[in-house]
């Protein structure tokens, strides 16, 4: 069982639903509201850590036999990039999206696709080449929009195993 969370505000659980069981197989429950806690903001970039914002989720939910997914309308950003779309913490069963770049009429499915892409994570999916997978690396939104909503076959193989 997956549990949903969203910042306060956002109204995007029945996407997240709906992906996680058409595209995973995943069951969901909707969790709650969070706020964003202030100490993930960085005033030097004007970026928030996803680190500290999954702690957040964990302060929530402590069940480790609970998956559990964030979704966030901040700029995520973690040392090394510029900012990412989401993130995935395998050994607390947490990850977050944000929403905040994935703007524009496809919202929906890019959202969508982020939100299996980190779910794939938490399931023990790593990166994928083939650039259609879900499972591929978005750099930027154009990437987000050339692949699938799904796992290709043999990362599906992999969950199902
Ligand atoms: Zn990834
Ligand atoms: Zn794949």
């Amino acid at each position: 069982m997956t549990s949903v969370y969203q910042q306060k505000g956002l109204d995007c659980y029945n996407i997240v639903e709906s992906s996680l069981k058409n595209c995973l197989n995943m069951d969901s429950r909707f969790g709650g509201y969070f706020e964003i806690p202030e100490d993930s903001y960085d005033g030097w970039t004007r970026q928030y850590n996803p680190r500290r914002i999954i702690r957040r989720l964990n302060e929530l939910n402590d069940n480790v036999n609970e998956l559990k997914m964030g979704v966030v309308d901040v700029d995520i950003r973690v040392v090394g990039t510029r900012f990412i779309f989401g993130i995935a913490h395998p050994i607390h069963r947490s990850a977050i999206v944000s929403i905040y770049r994935l703007g524009g009429p496809k919202l929906k499915e890019r959202v969508s696709k982020e939100v299996v892409h980190e779910a794939g994570h938490l399931l023990g999916l790593g990166h994928c080449e083939h650039p259609r997978c879900v499972m591929h690396f978005s750099n930027t939104v154009e990437d987000t929009d050339q692949k699938s909503e799904r796992p290709c076959d043999s990362c599906r193989r992999m969950i199902e195993e």
